[in-house]
């Protein structure tokens, strides 16, 4: 199985795929979940970054970039990354580290999403502690019971940077952004588009083909 790359706009739907690669082996580093660990722990980088999620901009870099090389430096099995490379420096940065670690078994999908179909999806978003995703909007991805968790019973929560002054912050960042990104990942070979705009089997079925291939 190959490691994998996922970049995509906010709520396009890269951690639910990336929960379903972790169920079939994969060690996932989320760059959003690193970051909400040090808030939940409160920590001298948790303190200084609270704001900064809630308001929908990008940390700093190479602060990011220490959080993701901690966890890929003793890696032994396949990753899923997701939400990291989100900006050209960090792109450059990564593909040093991954040099440096001899890791070259692996490929970058894009998710492709229309606006509103993004907005659509943060908005009705409700998370859990236990990494659960669910989404009041859409009758298959409810919970069972309003507001609790199917999986572990806890009270389910809403992000505080799934808002829509927020959101619309988080991608026009990333559109910003992305360019650059997708034009390197294409010229080195790796780049795969999905269409995120499909049921959440088919574009899992999707990232089955292209990591297998
Ligand atoms: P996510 O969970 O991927 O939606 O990320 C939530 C938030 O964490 C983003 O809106 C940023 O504020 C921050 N963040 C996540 N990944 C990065 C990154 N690669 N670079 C900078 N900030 C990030």
């Amino acid at each position: 199985m190959k490691s994998v790359i996922f970049i995509a706009p906010p709520a396009a739907g890269k951690g639910t795929q990336s929960t379903k690669l972790e169920n079939l082996g994969y060690v996932h580093i989320s760059a959003g979940d690193l970051l909400r660990e040090e808030i939940a722990k409160n920590t001298t980088l948790g303190q200084e970054i609270k704001d900064i999620l809630a308001s929908g901009k990008l940390v700093d870099d190479m602060k990011v970039h220490e959080l993701i090389k901690n966890k890929l430096v003793n890696i032994k099995k396949p990753f899923v990354l997701d939400g990291y490379p989100r900006t050209i420096n960090q792109t450059h940065v990564l593909d040093e580290l991954l040099k440096d670690l001899n890791i070259n078994n692996y490929e970058v999908i894009y998710f492709d999403i229309s606006v509103e179909e993004a907005l659509k999806r943060a908005l009705g978003r409700l998370t859990c502690i236990c990494g659960a995703s669910y989404n009041k909007y859409y009758d298959n991805l409810k919970p069972q019971i309003d507001g609790i968790c199917d999986k572990c019973g806890s009270n389910l929560i809403i992000r505080d940077d799934d808002n829509e002054e927020s959101f619309k912050v988080r991608f026009e960042t990333f559109r910003k952004n992305i360019e650059p990104i997708i034009d390197y990942y294409k010229n080195i070979g790796k780049l795969h588009i999905v269409n995120a705009m499909e049921s959440s089997e088919k574009i899992t079925d999707r990232i089955k083909e292209i990591l297998n291939d």
